[in-house]
């Protein structure tokens, strides 16, 4: 079988390691990037706490001893299933079936203003631009102290109260409290503001109850000034502006107000559904389609309990790629098409930091909601399992560790000049 898969995220990475060295496949692994980027820890390399090379995993590498996939840098363009063939960025490719496992990227919900001057983070590039913009903030501010355009260096403004707008304006406050003032001696941070700006009436909605108001208690504990119940409506670059006409200055507007799939062209306008994802059947397999199959977070799938589609969260993508690893590898064996799996998902829970021992964990089972140290060290424990390689997880639990002792972390550097950030 001459399987392609396009993206190796959590879905088409796990689908690739669970195929590799299997007889009878010949796999083509396609990305963009030439590494798997680890986005849970994205917002730690954002704030400067981790470097980017400990998240991100060459594909290369991870392939070494694979005899039956090759990889290939570069873009998808157009899928033309009739044709069983991908238009991509280094040419034509020919596929028996075709895996689309190309994740979600920003969604700006078509407000170009917004889109051009809000900093998005759903990329290791893009993590680290932002670490070089908050960085470049301070710089500037250092040269215009006296004077009132100070105040837009000095605040930062994230847009979405979900697991990632939470964990970024927990690290910020504590960059704020911790490091900054140590960093930047003539700057007076009291004057630094940190606004969280969530359209429901809580963070982490998404969560247990009681593992909101946590999460919002641990975010004013740290100094986060939390917006609820209001949306973001401008940002020029200069003023941000909300639906009650509030104003505020900022140089820094992170968007991580929700996600959108990642399609290339060529999939039928009819087969897209809410959030720009691919409607699937249990099997994950495109309506409609004979050999075209979409996983993770740019599959949308209607279940009992998944009305509207599975969380896009890196479980689901995992687990959807180990069902259809087994029910290409029975389709390859020729075991009958009554031997197909269809996907369940198996809700492990779900968690969030804020800060040193802040934490949120919910056990979906017995609806146990834990915070604080117990839940920090549990969502540390799964993290760092969680990360490829034994180099990787070595190097992130020393940083951890470094910087739970220390307070601190060596990696405020910026990389690139201030025209280009
Ligand atoms: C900041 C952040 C924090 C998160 N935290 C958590 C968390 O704590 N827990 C959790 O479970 N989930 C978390 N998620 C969500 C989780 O990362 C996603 O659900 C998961 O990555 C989805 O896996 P995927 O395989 O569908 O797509 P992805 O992992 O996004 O992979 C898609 C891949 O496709 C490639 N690609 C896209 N388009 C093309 C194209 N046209 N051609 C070639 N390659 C292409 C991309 O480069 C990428 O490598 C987080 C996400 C973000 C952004």
């Amino acid at each position: 079988m001459k399987l392609v898969i396009i993206g190796a995220g959590f879905g088409g990475l796990q689908l690739a390691r669970k195929l590799r060295n299997k007889a009878g496949f010949d796999i083509t692994l396609i990305d963009k990037v030439n590494h798997h980027q680890f986005q849970p820890l994205f917002y730690q390399v954002a704030t400067a706490g981790l470097d980017a090379s400990n998240i991100s995993f060459p594909l290369r590498k991870i392939f070494h001893k694979s005899k039956n996939i090759k990889i290939r840098l570069g873009e998808v363009k157009q899928i033309l299933a009739a044709e069983n063939k991908l238009v991509t960025d280094f040419g034509d490719v020919y596929f028996d079936k075709l895996v689309i496992a190309t994740g979600a990227d920003t969604n700006f919900f078509n407000n170009t203003q917004i889109a051009a001057h809000a900093l998005p983070m759903k990329s290791t590039i893009e993590a680290l631009n932002l670490r070089y913009k908050i960085l470049q903030n301070f710089e500037k501010a250092t040269e215009l102290q006296g004077s009132e355009s100070i105040e837009g260096y000095l605040n930062v403004c994230i847009v979405g109260g979900g697991a990632t707008g939470v964990e970024l304006s927990g690290a910020i406050a504590e960059m704020k409290k911790f490091v900054l003032h140590k960093d930047f001696p003539e700057l007076d941070f009291s004057k630094m503001n940190i606004y969280l700006f969530e359209g429901t009436a809580k963070t982490l909605e998404m969560m247990q109850p009681k593992s909101s108001d946590r999460s919002m208690k641990y975010l004013q504990k740290l100094g986060v000034t939390l917006k609820t119940n209001t949306k973001v409506i401008s940002y020029n670059g200069d003023k941000l502006v909300t639906n009650f006409n509030e104003e505020i200055k900022t140089k820094l507007v992170i968007w991580a107000a929700g996600i959108k799939g990642n399609i290339p062209e060529g999939i039928d306008a009819t087969l897209i559904a809410r959030g720009n994802r691919i409607k699937v059947d249990r099997q994950c397999k495109v309506i409609d389609s004979a050999s075209v199959y979409a996983i993770g977070d740019v599959a949308y799938m209607q279940t009992l309990g998944y009305a509207n589609g599975h969380p896009q969260v890196a479980p689901v993508a995992t687990q959807m790629a180990d069902m259809l690893a087994k029910n290409l590898y029975r389709e390859e064996m020729k075991s009958g098409a009554a031997n197909f799996l269809e996907f369940v998902y198996h809700d492990k829970g779900s968690m969030a930091t804020v800060g040193r021992n802040l934490a949120v964990v919910d056990l979906p089972k017995s609806k146990i909601s834990l915070g604080g140290f117990i839940a920090w060290a549990i969502w540390m424990f799964l993290h760092l399992m969680l990360i490829l390689g034994v180099k990787n997880r070595l190097f992130v639990f020393a940083n951890w560790l470094y910087n739970y002792f220390t307070y601190d972390q060596s990696l405020r550097l910026i990389f690139k000049k201030e025209r280009d950030i």
